[in-house]
């Protein structure tokens, strides 16, 4: 741990974390349920440290994509309800109710096999919804000519032994593009899943049935669709602070990716520097070597183009980026010597223009920084935990 915690490292700063559950608590307002989504290891910053802060601070539940990220949590005393997004095999359905983990049932045959496995384990299994309103993705299908089958199997699954329902939720697809077209999709969305409630509750009205947490406002819609808050908001980026909405909202990064000058070379003009020979100095060149590389994470599509942050500024990267290292220009910059620390992304190197650089979205970069790289996790400026991922 030690060895590698001074190559390249992620300090998760968890007063950040904290600072944006309660900004985006304030900004949700009172009565409103507040879900964070852990899934993907917290989206790269560490779901137990991150579900254990959550949980600390009174969020009313997480979410994640399998069974095995539920488990992690339970295994690590994370007693908050947990709802699994994706899909868990039948077979797993008796640890699912053993361990108080919630269900997403997204299909009259997957409400069966799990009302099946409920009662041969002679138990109940809590269940929230999921209606495909127009992501295309999971859900019972609810658009157009698919109206009145979705509710009905949505009805036949409240009705089933076996399965608690406590929840009904759907996914917006384009609640954070920018442009009229995608408000009238997400507006759309929201109207139609308000229909399938209206009516599945309608046709329930005789056993007084009532959908206890209706969700769907993912980070898009937590910015700018407050009329879709209902009873609980579910965001992701938004509690990591990232994305075009995070600065708006008060929102500060939790991740800030360093790491340190391994070694500086210097070198004449026409030389050419990394594999491939892609960038060749014009002029004496003062280089450096970060261990930073695509094993860890960088996207070697960035090679050539981006920027890392160091005390005297930002440096440029240069060549090719390797798998285990990469070069950056420190020419002009004479105080940043063997050992300096350097930001790659994070509170002084915006996430966001890297990811824009490397032609994707900051939930990919943050969900790169592979299991080599070390967490440390910091609360009141002091670290409090170090992870390494490698099994040793
Ligand atoms: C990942 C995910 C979210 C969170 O999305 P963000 O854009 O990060 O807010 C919410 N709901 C579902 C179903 C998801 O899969």
């Amino acid at each position: 741990m030690e060895s590698t915690l001074k190559r390249t490292w992620a300090e998760i700063d968890l007063d950040a974390l904290e600072n944006n559950y309660r900004k985006l608590r304030g900004h949700v307002g009172d009565g409103v349920k507040f879900l964070g989504v852990v899934k993907a290891d917290a989206y790269g910053h560490g779901s137990v440290m991150v579900s254990r802060k959550l949980q600390e601070l009174g969020a009313d539940y997480l979410a994640v994509s399998s069974i095995d990220e539920a488990m992690e949590l339970r295994l690590n005393h994370i007693t908050m309800p947990i709802l699994i997004l994706g899909h868990t095999p039948r077979e797993q359905v008796e640890r699912l109710i053993a361990y108080d983990i919630t269900q997403a049932v997204t299909c009259e045959a997957k409400a069966v096999e799990y009302s099946e496995e409920a009662r041969k384990a002679g138990g109940t299994l809590k269940i929230h919804i999921k209606v495909d309103t127009g992501m295309s993705r999971l859900g019972y299908l609810c658009e157009g000519e698919h109206f009145d089958t979705g509710v009905e199997g949505i009805c036949h699954a409240c009705s089933m032994e076996g399965l608690e329902v406590e929840g009904i939720f759907t996914h917006f697809a384009v609640s954070d593009e920018p442009g009229e077209e995608c408000r009238a999709y997400t507006e759309h969305q929201f109207e139609l899943f308000c229909k399938v409630i209206d009516e599945a509750e309608e046709r329930m009205k005789d056993n007084n049935f009532h959908f206890a947490i209706r969700h769907c406002a993912n980070t898009g819609a937590v910015a700018r669709y407050p009329q879709t808050y209902l009873d609980m908001v579910r965001p992701g980026l938004l509690l990591y602070g990232y994305g075009e909405f995070a600065e708006e909202l008060g929102l500060l990064p939790v991740m800030t990716l360093k790491s340190t000058i391994s070694t500086i070379k210097i070198y004449p003009a026409g030389t050419k520097i990394s594999y491939g020979g892609i960038f060749e100095t014009s002029k004496t060149t003062r280089v450096g070597v970060i261990p930073y590389g695509y094993a860890d994470g960088f996207f070697r599509c960035l090679s050539n183009k981006c920027r890392i942050m160091t005390k005297q500024g930002l440096a440029d990267q240069l060549g090719k980026i390797c798998m285990d290292m990469s070069m950056i220009d420190l020419t002009d910059k004479p105080a940043v010597d063997v050992g300096s620390e350097v930001e790659i992304f994070g509170k002084n190197n915006s996430l966001n223009e890297l990811a824009a650089l490397a032609g994707t979205i900051p939930y990919e970069l943050t969900c790169a920084v592979s299991k080599r790289v070390p967490r440390s996790y910091y609360c009141h400026g002091e670290m409090v935990e170090k992870e390494l991922m490698l099994r040793m």
